[in-house]
């Protein structure tokens, strides 16, 4: 006759005896004290495995930066590189519900004009940067990152509310309410891009600007904003980053100003 002996597992913590229907990957007992060390010490680990990246991916730019100066044969330090967020998703077939989701949107909205006060207090995103210190490179920037931030008008319906539509009526005081909402329903693409804002196309907003929430034309992330403050170079190279990883790059040659 065998014997089989299964090794009992312990606590790292408090050294208890664990149950053996444990998971093999788990040396925690159910005590909270034990619980929240155990997630703080996940946390430390997490921080330190992202520092690690962001050390090597500091590494991995320095390297790209060099080597495209080379390629363009200009100076090492003529040539600028800025970090930019980037979003994924492709462009897919906008869908009848979708759209007339939408639609049926800015119908509530003209059916209510006369109750702005129900729209959410538009507070700006950041202070003003107006007129944008580098404006030839922000779009550029924006093409890399292809537009990242539009992915918050999936859920907001393009953040069109009833103030949007009366500074529209403004912009467009020979059209009447429901021609500017003929606009609107004119501008809407046909493929946007998968999860976000309905008028996010791979080209950029396909909305005019004039009928843009104000939030729209006024957002620039914390990337672009020290695009702003630090651009000063003949040549940048853009790299678009996502969780730590390289997904595109772009050139803009654009003089400085
Ligand atoms: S503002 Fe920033 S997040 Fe938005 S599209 Fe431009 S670079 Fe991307
Ligand atoms: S309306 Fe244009 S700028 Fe505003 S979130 Fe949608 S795509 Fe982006
Ligand atoms: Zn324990």
């Amino acid at each position: 006759m065998s014997l089989n002996f299964v090794a009992v597992k312990k606590c790292q913590f408090c050294n208890t005896d664990l149950p053996v229907s444990t998971p093999a990957s788990f040396h925690v007992c159910a005590s909270l004290v034990c619980r929240q060390k155990w997630v703080c010490l996940e946390r430390e680990k997490k921080d330190e495995q992202r520092e690690e990246r962001e050390l090597l991916l500091v590494q991995q730019l320095e390297q790209l930066r060099l080597s495209t100066a080379k390629e363009l044969s200009c100076d090492e330090g003529d040539l600028q590189l800025f970090r930019v967020p980037y979003q994924r998703n492709t462009q897919e077939i906008l869908s009848d519900d979708r759209k007339a989701m939408f639609i049926s949107h800015l119908q509530g909205l003209l059916d209510s004009l006369d109750k702005p006060n129900l729209d959410r207090k538009y507070r700006p995103p950041h202070s003003k940067v107006d007129p944008f210190p580098a404006p030839d490179l922000a779009p550029l920037a924006c093409s890399a990152c292809r537009g990242r931030c539009c992915g918050q008008g999936f859920k907001t319906a393009a953040f069109i509310e009833r103030e949007t539509l009366l500074q529209s009526f403004e912009h467009f005081p020979e059209l009447s309410p429901e021609e500017v909402k003929a606009l609107y329903i004119d501008c809407i693409p046909k493929e946007p891009v998968k999860n976000s804002c309905i008028y996010h196309t791979d080209s950029g907003c396909a909305l005019l600007p004039k009928l843009r929430a104000k939030i729209c034309n006024d957002f620039y992330c914390k990337d672009l904003r020290e695009l702003g403050s630090q651009a000063g170079s003949e040549n940048t190279l853009f790299v678009a980053i996502d969780e730590q990883v390289i997904e595109s790059t772009l050139i803009a040659s654009v003089p400085s100003t």
